[in-house]
């Protein structure tokens, strides 16, 4: 049902009772180690929806690359195309004090070297098929753009640019949606005005050339614009957050898999809504995402 293109990282926690400065060593928590990176979230997050779904990304050949691969296996992604080795498994060291402001250092380590060969080698047999592929920008930006050159007329192309940065006009054009949260769409405008409210900066990033644009909006929901048609305010789910960590991911994740059911663009965000609104109700990203049943009991 979805094909997912990304990354796979180990996010390092440590619990500090205040982050070190410059030349300082602090004494924190137990180490915990958890499954993450954007690509093997969203993978992660549309096999517990019931998607069918398979992640393309590359871990080490050493024991972060294993949790990985075993976390992604144990919720339903296909991880035949997870490829390993070349250099140690993505990490994330995150500081984290009490008032929950953290600071974070990333190894990228396998994820940069996912290379345009890496896409090539799995595009028979599990991108072309794809109704759907999304992506993100943790990995190389030329292996998106070839993941791009590589799919079939029909198949639907999703990016979260994130971490953002200003894209080719040739890969903007692609992506049906391009979904932005506020800072990554300005970072995609560049210089470009984005307009007072999110449905201006909706028809802004639309004048770039992308058939449709998703804005999420943290608890005020999200809008949609399709070019040519209309801008639609999603509406949020009222919620006690506890842990916003990987909603994006859980959004994306959850409105491409429906869009690829055959959902419109509006639809399919509603119920991409209700999933990221289920994932802030509880600790965590992987760990915080719901199965079917539980965005219905929402
Ligand atoms: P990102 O993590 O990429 O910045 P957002 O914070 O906009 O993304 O969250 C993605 C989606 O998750 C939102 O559009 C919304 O539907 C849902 N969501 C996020 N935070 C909340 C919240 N506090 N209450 C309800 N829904 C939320």
């Amino acid at each position: 049902d979805l094909v997912v293109v990304g990354s796979a990282n180990a996010d390092l926690v440590i619990g500090v009772e205040r982050r070190p400065a410059a030349g300082e060593t602090v004494l924190g928590s137990d180490l915990a180690v958890h499954p993450g990176g954007k690509g093997a979230n969203q993978a992660v997050a549309a096999a517990r929806l019931g998607a069918r779904t398979a992640l393309v990304a590359r871990v080490g050949d050493d024991p972060h690359g294993r949790l990985l691969l075993d976390s992604l296996s144990s919720s339903g992604v296909d991880t035949a195309a997870v490829a390993a080795g070349g250099a140690p498994t993505g990490v994330a060291l995150i500081t984290v004090d009490p008032s929950g402001d953290n600071s974070i250092v990333v190894s990228p380590g396998a994820n940069g070297r996912l290379t345009p060969e890496d896409a090539r080698a799995v595009a028979d047999r599990v991108l072309r098929p794809a109704p759907v592929v999304s992506a993100q920008l943790e990995i190389p930006l030329e292996t998106v753009t070839e993941v791009v050159r590589l799919l079939a007329p029909g198949t639907r192309f999703v990016l979260n640019p994130s971490p953002p940065r200003e894209l080719p006009a040739g890969l903007l054009a692609a992506c049906d949606p391009l979904i932005v949260n506020e800072h990554e769409a300005r970072v995609i405008a560049g210089d470009g005005a984005l307009g007072d409210g999110p449905e201006e900066w909706a028809r802004a990033l639309l004048a770039l050339g992308p058939r449709s644009v998703v804005v999420t909006l943290g608890a005020r929901g999200a809008v949609t614009a399709e070019a040519g048609g209309d801008v639609t305010r999603v509406p949020s789910v009222r919620v006690d957050a506890m842990d916003t960590t990987g909603a994006g991911d859980a959004f994306t994740a959850a409105l491409a898999w429906r869009l690829g059911l055959g959902e419109s663009l509006p639809v399919a965000a509603a119920y991409a809504a209700r999933v990221g609104a289920v994932a802030v109700t509880r600790e965590g990203a992987q760990a915080s995402y719901p199965t079917a049943e539980e965005v219905a009991a929402l």
